[in-house]
């Protein structure tokens, strides 16, 4: 896209906003890389049981046909009284969500189909180059990432998120969590970054398997990471020239 392409998609996208009532966070902010996420479930790319031992087939039948299939449904209904809004949902995320149904149900919806991506019935993925440079750039060694990822991960309180994310600014990875269904993409949180791959850290994300073992649950997690998907998420965003 060159510049006036860009300038063009931008004005569009801020009339966009303001005819949404959406206010972004002072500055127009640029559509989100997630084109996959919709107003309904995408299917699974593996089986219920696709990632075990990791994450029990149990688990993730509960997980996909009950937890997430419920914040969709709230929201699917949350929209429907509230057509203003529309249902471009990238667009949503960032602007306000005063609404606490809106904010936990789009944020439990967008983060879910953030998640099965996340993971992959393949283990010990390798990372794609361009990926794995920047996080030896940023982090030190893929080591280091990890361990950050997890450190993070454990020491959220309550129910929350864990992220790889990257800054549309700098395009430097860090690690941020968010609390209960949140996101970094939400006006409010600590920072606003792009998520490129998350860990979900409700209890009902592994307690029927690892009970109160959260760690071992973030380290088998991170076994099973399909690093393709973060890799395309981070290559996409770093065609957004701001
Ligand atoms: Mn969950």
């Amino acid at each position: 896209m060159n510049r006036k392409e860009f300038l063009l998609t931008t004005g569009t996208l801020a009339a966009g906003y303001s005819l949404l009532g959406l206010r972004s966070h002072g500055s127009a902010k640029p559509p989100t890389p997630y084109d996959f996420i919709k107003l309904e479930q995408s299917s699974l790319e593996y089986g219920f049981d696709g990632l075990e031992p990791y994450i029990s087939a149990e688990i993730m039948h509960l997980h996909y046909q009950k937890h997430a299939a419920g914040y969709l449904k709230k929201l699917k209904s949350y929209l429907a009284d509230n057509p203003d809004l529309g249902t471009n949902l990238n667009a949503i995320i960032q602007g306000p969500l005063k609404a606490p149904m809106l904010k936990n149900n789009l944020g439990g919806h967008f983060n879910h189909e953030i998640f099965w991506r996340s993971l992959s019935p393949n283990a010990n993925q390798e990372i794609p180059k361009k990926l794995l440079s920047q996080i030896e750039a940023d982090f030190g060694s893929v080591d280091q990432m990890a361990e950050a990822f997890a450190s993070a991960a454990s020491k959220v309180f309550g129910s929350g998120w864990a992220w790889l994310c990257v800054d549309p600014k700098t395009k430097k990875l860090e690690v941020l969590t968010s609390a209960n269904q949140n996101n970094p993409l939400m006006q409010g949180e600590e920072k606003y970054a792009y998520p490129i791959i998350g860990i979900d850290v409700w209890e009902h994300a592994y307690y029927l398997q690892y009970q109160n073992r959260r760690t071992e649950y973030i380290s088998n997690f991170q076994k099973i990471l399909n690093w393709d998907f973060a890799a395309k998420n981070y290559s996409n965003l770093k065609l957004w020239k701001r």
